[in-house]
């Protein structure tokens, strides 16, 4: 893929000193080709093209609540080059053809590199093992395995996935929730829950399952990551492993780093997601985590859902809420106006570490000439009131409706090749 020729004119890399990129033909060059185009980024804070690990795009089967090319759009608009769909699509993603059906889709999108995370177990059923294999061996090239919205609760089977991925270097990605114990569960366990009446949803329900994988990694020497952590114990817990030099690494999604389970007062399902939304202390803890690289990378967990299916009862809502398009604006409030991690911290966690956790070699790169042209250019100083309404997914249940988050993807390029110019989605 080629584009434009482009000049980013006075950029500050990494929100450090301001200086110019040249693209060409796809890479970063030395210099201006002549009748390249220019960007005027003055101001702007240029990072390589941001990588989710974490991505509903909801193809095929759930068309009415996102596509691939709707969340492409959003994925782009967030200032993303590449995402990783997650499998939980129907048919599910656990055979090579509807893995390549979903990176073909991406390719003919046009938006953003797009990479199929591969079922664990046949269905997400949690009884045996999906073809792990030919999915790494597809032209999907998967090496992420994940039965994201269920556990691999069954720790025989966790250990043979472990055992399995480690052959083609590919990494299980847990959905850490102790089934038995979140039964019908609501809302985070604590104090609220029961003044509200929903059934808790306790943390060690999360802390359980990753204790018992950091040590089925550590067993088996093969990478785990840990999806969506949420509580300050599975900080902990990750912390040392980490410590003990275990082959793990985990993500926080935007919400949990700004939202909390005060919120669910309301009873408004927009606030209902797995898992669930945690106390203030829990927030903090991951914000830490994040900053001391303890959590390796922000993943949105972008989760798409019909009005019908938020616009109920509480009980009967399904869990989940919108992420691309707010989450460099998340982090900046939660992460780099508190000074907890500056624009190249942000980059390492949303871009450099996320693509090497997913095994992409073309993104999470530097600058420099020759290395592929993803980069996305961001306006700290700008701000905005989030419109539904306005936004590219096809849902709109967004949690920071009518809330002013600071900053906006100005530029985003894929490969050289602009998907976002001048704030504004490129028809290709
Ligand atoms: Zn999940």
């Amino acid at each position: 893929m080629s584009g434009t020729s482009y000049v980013i004119r006075g950029a500050q890399l990494l929100g450090g000193e301001a200086g110019d990129l040249y693209v060409n033909d796809g890479v970063f060059a030395e210099d201006a080709v002549r009748g390249a185009a220019v960007i005027d980024a003055a101001g702007l804070i240029a990072l390589p093209g941001l990588v989710d690990l974490h991505t509903h795009l909801r193809e095929p089967g759930r068309e009415d609540a996102e596509t691939v090319l709707t969340g492409t759009r959003a994925a782009a608009a967030g200032g993303f080059t590449a995402v990783h769909a997650m499998a939980n699509t129907d048919p599910v993603a656990d055979t090579a053809g509807v893995v390549e059906q979903v990176w073909r889709l991406g390719r003919e999108a046009g938006y953003c590199d797009v990479r199929p995370v591969g079922a664990v177990t046949v269905g997400l059923k949690g009884e045996r093992l999906a073809e792990l294999g030919a999915m790494a061996d597809s032209a999907a090239r998967v090496r992420v395995f994940s039965d994201d919205g269920h556990c691999v609760s069954d720790a025989a089977l966790m250990r043979r996935a472990l055992e399995y991925v480690k052959a083609f270097g590919g990494v299980v990605a847990q959905h850490a929730q102790e089934p038995r114990l979140t039964e019908g569960a609501q809302m985070n366990e604590g104090e609220l829950s029961g003044m509200l009446g929903l059934q808790g949803w306790p943390a060690v329900a999360e802390e359980a399952i990753i204790a018992r994988d950091v040590l089925l990694a550590a067993h088996t020497g093969s990478r785990l990551h840990v999806c969506h952590l949420s509580t300050a114990g599975s900080v902990e817990i990750v912390r040392w492993a980490k410590s003990r030099g275990y082959p793990v690494t985990a993500e926080v999604t935007p919400h949990h780093l700004l939202l909390t389970e005060d919120l669910i007062q309301g009873y408004d399902p927009v606030y209902k997601v797995n898992p669930p939304l945690r106390s203030a202390t829990d927030v903090e803890a991951v914000r830490a985590g994040l900053a001391d690289g303890t959590i390796d990378a922000v993943a949105t967990d972008h989760a798409p859902h019909p009005v019908e299916a938020k616009d109920c009862e509480w009980a009967v809502a399904a869990m989940g809420m919108l992420g691309l398009e707010t989450a460099v604006s998340v982090v900046q409030r939660t992460m780099v106006e508190t000074g907890l991690l500056d624009w190249a911290g942000v980059a390492d966690r949303m871009s450099v570490r996320p693509a090497r956790i997913g095994g992409l070699a073309e993104h999470g790169r530097s600058f420099e000439a020759g290395a592929p042209a993803n980069v996305v250019l961001v306006d700290p100083a700008a701000s905005r009131v989030v419109e539904p309404g306005a936004l590219q997914s096809l849902s709109r249940n967004t949690p920071y409706a009518g809330m002013k988050l600071p900053g906006a993807v100005v530029a985003t390029l894929l490969h050289g090749s602009a998907t976002v110019l001048d704030g504004r989605v490129v028809e290709r």
